[in-house]
């Protein structure tokens, strides 16, 4: 077995048991491999393990890393086809790509940004599903709707066409303490709640990394987004 799945099997066995813990169903807890940094052979590894989702932070690696792919899937036989999600922060001159090359968007935070999406998505690929991503950690993060804004961007997002919005994403300021960790996903959950009792129907949380999944299982992740976990520590170029 590669480490690649072995680690993966350790992932979600550890999802297993939090949920256990938590008193959540593991199946209402979906796995994204973050595949940032690392290669198409790593992708394929994991693929061929049975893991189909993959998050990208960056637009030009990620679409080189698709063409990448494609070829080792191909050649490889393996039969999964690879779902991409963009969770990196996003340039309003880079929609377009964004829009065409993945099926999830789990950083928009700007009504701008969204707009741009929903023009540029191609109607045959069926609909962009959203995330918004909240800044629930305060001064300590520049991306992020603010969460006063937060109903007015949900409410514009879910007139557009072509996008479906799902739900809410975050990324918390990195601490230790699973309390710390705990608070910050419980104020995503309630803004996510908020949404439901404005008659706006999401179903994903979007939050959990390496370092917090277990409070993000506690505290209600649908989606966790997992990168060092599964592929090892990330070596940074820039
Ligand atoms: C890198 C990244 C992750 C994964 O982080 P790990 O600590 O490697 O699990 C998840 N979400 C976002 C937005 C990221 O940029």
């Amino acid at each position: 077995m590669s480490s690649i799945a072995h680690n993966l099997q350790v992932v979600h066995d550890a999802i297993a048991l939090a949920a256990h813990r938590y008193g959540r169903n593991p199946t209402e807890i979906a796995l994204l491999a973050v595949s940032k940094t690392f290669s198409a052979n790593d992708v394929l590894q994991a693929l061929q393990s049975g893991q189909k989702s993959f998050g990208e932070n960056y637009l030009q690696e990620a679409l080189d890393k698709m063409l990448q792919v494609e070829t080792l899937r191909v050649e490889s036989l393996c039969a999964t086809i690879p779902e991409w999600h963009f969770i990196g922060p996003i340039q309003s001159n880079k929609t377009r790509p964004i829009a065409e090359h993945f099926s999830w968007v789990h950083s928009v935070d700007r009504e701008k940004i969204a707009h741009r999406l929903s023009e540029q998505r191609p109607d045959a690929l069926g609909d962009l599903q959203i995330c918004l991503q909240v800044n629930i950690s305060g001064e300590a993060s520049k991306s992020g709707v603010h969460p006063d804004q937060l109903l007015a961007l949900a409410q514009q997002v879910q007139a557009l066409p072509r996008m479906k919005l799902r739900g809410l994403m975050a990324v918390p300021e990195a601490s230790d303490d699973t309390q710390v960790q705990r608070a910050a996903f419980q104020r995503l959950a309630q803004l996510a709640q908020r949404l439901i009792q404005h008659g706006i129907a999401i179903d994903t949380l979007s939050m959990g990394m390496s370092g917090d999944m277990e409070a993000a299982i506690a505290e209600g992740s649908t989606m966790l987004r997992i990168g060092s976990a599964i592929f090892g520590k990330r070596q940074y170029a820039v």
